[in-house]
């Protein structure tokens, strides 16, 4: 395992991870129903154009975009005060008109970095702002334990249930708030504890995950299969087919995906790999708004077949 000594080599290993996974097909994702985390240009992280993205979609048969664009409320944080509520929802809603006659639709949604002590400024504005669909995702912040120049002296000395703790104690946070649709990227922490904390020493240790799992179920809060993972340090989804599994096991009904694009040529990428995750654990609708209450998106036939031919009777890889 190659250690990343900062965010410049970071960046270069999961480029040569995206492009493995581009050879072995991870980008060829098609005739799905649903893509429900993106961003464009009006996130401080991503630089893709909405009309990219919906090209693509119309040309590979993805019926339905939810634009999630960063909206943060720390100051220190990229997107705070980045893109007004304001130019995100005309972008979005004129494109829905543009693209609608050729069969795509284009819904206004949000991805909102949660923090417990800020929940109260959260859940004002958001009140004050509806969208479509709203994403509560816990980010790593400059102050964070998990950021490149902290991360190691933090994890020194600590057990596992210690050094999750405080990410998960968030995402808790963010799902009783009730806030949420959805609760992005489960366990994005893991991308940040390579190489100090592997995906395998988290799946060795599911229980960790069963308060957060608990908080959804008990709130409704829709759990995320996003695929970035697949093309950052993790090398899988957020968060991994067995937790997907668990979820549903524990009584978990409402699950969604997304590729969490950030760039044109991230589009849709691993989404296939996030559906599989979703139907193997049993799950035949995914959990979705468009405004107004919950929808159910039913899950994609052809990609239930190419589950089953891609991993017959086995696991999940
Ligand atoms: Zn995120
Ligand atoms: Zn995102």
């Amino acid at each position: 395992m190659t250690v990343p000594a900062d965010t410049r080599e970071r960046a270069e290993i999961e480029r040569e991870h995206w492009r493995a996974g581009v050879d072995a097909g991870l980008g060829d994702a098609r005739d799905l129903p649903l893509d429900a985390h993106l961003h464009t240009i009006h996130s401080p992280d991503a630089d893709a154009l909405l009309d990219a993205y919906a090209a693509l979609a119309v040309e590979r048969g993805i019926a339905e975009l939810a634009i999630t664009d960063h909206v943060d409320f720390d100051p220190s944080m990229p997107a705070y005060g980045y893109a007004s509520f304001a130019d995100r929802e005309r972008d979005v809603r004129e494109a829905a008109e543009r693209w609608a006659p050729h069969g795509l639709a284009i819904r206004f949604g949000v991805e909102v970095t949660y923090e417990r002590r800020l929940e109260d400024d959260i859940r004002g504005w958001l009140r004050r702002h509806p969208h479509d669909y709203a994403i509560g995702s816990v980010h790593i912040s400059a102050t964070s334990p998990y950021k490149a120049s902290s991360v190691a002296s933090f994890v020194a000395g600590r057990s596992l249930p210690d050094i999750v703790g405080p990410y998960f104690d968030e995402v808790i946070g963010a799902a009783r708030s009730g806030l949420f649709d959805t609760i992005g990227h489960l366990d994005f922490v893991k991308r940040y504890l390579v190489p100090h904390v592997l995906p395998l020493d988290l799946a060795a240790a599911p229980e960790l995950y069963e308060p957060v799992l608990a908080a959804m179920i008990e709130s409704g809060t829709a759990l995320e299969v996003n695929a970035s993972g697949l093309r950052q340090l993790p090398r899988e989804t957020y968060p991994s087919a067995a937790i997907v599994a668990r979820y549903r096991e524990l009584g978990g009904r409402h699950v969604t995906v997304g590729s969490d694009a950030h760039r044109t040529e991230w589009f849709a990428y691993g989404l296939g790999e996030a559906y599989r995750h979703a139907m193997r654990a049993g799950f035949e609708t995914l959990a979705f708004r468009r405004g107004g209450d919950r929808v159910a998106v039913p899950m994609p036939a052809a990609a239930a077949s190419s589950a089953a031919a891609v991993f017959g009777g086995g696991e999940c890889a």
